[in-house]
């Protein structure tokens, strides 16, 4: 674990981002960021060997088994972290807003190929989520390096909490929800209807109407994932 990087980067006398310290806690907690930076993204951290161990996650995470979402690794961030929010001025590292999206406890749930430090280091974690919007088993795999970047795939796996629906991080983020209700308060003649027939599938009973987002032209008919409990 090293915070050097994290530090380096970072000026603390302009940025609200605690500084980088060393931190005994382990309680396997996860925080997923949403960081409207240059590029709206997504950052996973996972409390891994007394630090957050970090994903730039472009598209965030998805419950649909066929997504596979992109995750680059990022440097270690400190344990205080995982409550950070906040505005990061302009001329700094990551300048730009970022709001807590999601947070909880993970566990591994198949530990014969080692703890999560382990299956960390050796690129392939098979982690379950309990958290607020992620929530059961996911894998986390390297796959190759782009400029001295880990890539990594973060995979949604079969069980009951996962979908087949059509996922999209920023349908549950508060910050991205004011933003279309505010766009759709311009367009009075936006119509948004309630879906008549049942998406297919085991998710129909998870899901009986699904729901339908404005497109700005009129009606959109696409069958969304709706937050519902699982575990
Ligand atoms: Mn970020």
């Amino acid at each position: 674990m090293s915070l050097k990087e994290y530090n380096k980067k970072r000026n603390f006398n302009e940025t609200p981002e605690p500084e980088g310290r060393s931190d005994d806690s382990n309680q396997s907690r996860f925080v997923v960021q949403r960081h409207q930076a240059s590029h709206l993204h997504y950052d996973l951290r996972l409390e891994i060997d007394h630090a957050l161990k970090s994903w730039a996650v472009p598209k965030g995470p998805s419950m649909n088994t066929q997504d596979k979402r992109l995750a680059i690794q990022t440097e270690d961030h400190p344990i205080s972290y995982l409550t950070f929010s906040g505005s990061i001025p302009k001329g700094n590292y990551g300048a730009g807003t970022m709001d807590i999206w999601d947070n909880g406890t993970f566990s591994i749930y198949d530990n014969s190929e080692g703890n999560a430090l382990e299956q960390w280091r050796n690129g392939s974690l098979k982690i379950e989520f309990h958290g607020k919007k992620i929530k059961g088993k996911f894998g986390l795999f390297r796959t190759r390096e782009v400029n001295g970047r880990a890539q990594w795939l973060l995979i949604k796996k079969e069980d009951a909490c996962a979908t087949e629906l059509d996922y999209d991080a920023e349908d549950f983020s508060s910050t991205a929800k004011k933003k279309v209700l505010a766009q759709q308060q311009q367009k009075p003649f936006t119509l948004q209807l309630p879906l008549c027939w049942p998406p297919r599938g085991r998710n129909r009973f998870r899901n009986p109407a699904g729901f339908t987002r404005s497109n700005g032209m009129g009606i959109a008919l696409s069958v969304r994932y709706k937050e519902e409990p699982c575990n």
